[in-house]
């Protein structure tokens, strides 16, 4: 594709930013769907988050998805934030609009129920209690996915219960804090766990009682790398559903692609197979 002065730009903000997969999603939709644009990764340095931002204020950047460590902060750089990021804590996605405003969204937790709705085909959110493991940003943007799904209870447990607290008071009514110690009653009766630690990173696993789960519950891991999580390796070893984190982080760029360039992403691409390509290729 021939670069010219009215493609339009659109990237990923983190640090580091190498490891990232969003540029291989957005760039193999924007090829399909044969839109004039590209998605390119931007590292900062985390004190350089702010001034970024403010530069590309009016729209010679039409958004950007943010990552770690910035989410928090994305937050606060923005005029408008829409509820559901309000009430995540953070933001994943940054607009910038043409009179130089900037919009915050988030898009994590549709991206959490859009897995669920492809890997776990008739999973209802509605239907009863949700055991959230963590208490940070991916564990706020899932409660409150779920929650505004209609899920009754979600049940916050995390290793420092002062956190898994605060944050089940930031959401008011139908979240509950426990603590890990207590996974053996918290996992009664619930319809899903969903792992939003970073426990998995390392491979180590949480070692949760998930034969105390219903059999039908769906066992859901945020950590995409490895693929199969410990978490879930145990999880299929019971014969319990799984939803894995690329799923869910194909979800949170479906909308974000429709943010930034205006359109929905195509449907015919196979983009898991690409993102998964790339994970074996060590990226
Ligand atoms: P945070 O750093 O905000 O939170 C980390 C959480 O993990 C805390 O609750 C922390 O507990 C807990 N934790 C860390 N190590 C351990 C351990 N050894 N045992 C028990 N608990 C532990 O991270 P995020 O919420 O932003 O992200 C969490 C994970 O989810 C990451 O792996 C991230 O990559 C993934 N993620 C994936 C997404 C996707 O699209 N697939 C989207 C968003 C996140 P404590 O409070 O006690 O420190």
């Amino acid at each position: 594709m021939m670069i010219t002065g009215k493609t339009r730009l659109a990237g990923v903000v983190g640090q580091p930013i190498g490891h990232s997969l969003s540029p291989i999603l957005h760039n193999a939709w924007l090829k399909a769907a044969d839109i004039d644009g590209i998605y390119a990764p931007f590292a900062l340095a985390e004190a350089r988050f702010e001034a970024f931002i403010e530069g590309l204020r009016g729209g010679s950047v039409s958004g950007l998805n943010v990552t770690l460590p910035f989410k928090i902060r994305a937050l606060a750089v923005a005029d408008q934030v829409r509820d559901r990021a309000r009430l995540a804590g953070a933001a994943n996605v940054l607009v910038f609009q043409d009179d130089g405003t900037i919009l915050a969204d988030n898009t994590d937790g549709l991206g959490l129920i859009l897995a669920f709705s492809s890997q776990a085909p008739g999973f209802n959110p509605q239907a009863g209690p949700v055991a959230i493991i963590g208490a940070g940003g991916g564990a706020q943007g899932a409660a409150a996915a779920f929650l505004e799904a209609g899920c009754p209870e979600v049940r916050l447990l995390n290793r420092t219960f002062d956190k898994a607290e605060q944050v089940a008071n930031s959401l008011g009514k139908g979240a509950q804090a426990w603590t890990l110690a207590e996974a053996g009653s918290a996992l009664h009766e619930v319809i899903a766990v969903i792992n939003a630690t970073s426990a998995g990173l390392l491979g180590a696993g949480l070692n949760l009682p998930l034969e105390v789960t219903p059999p039908d519950a769906v066992i859901m891991d945020m950590t995409y790398k490895p693929l199969i999580t410990p978490l879930l390796s145990q999880a299929v070893s019971l014969g319990r559903r799984t939803v894995d984190g690329l799923e869910m982080l194909i979800g949170q760029a479906r909308p974000s692609f429709a943010a930034f360039f205006g359109q929905d992403p195509p449907e015919e691409v196979d983009v898991r197979r690409l993102a998964l390509d790339a994970l074996e290729a060590g990226s």
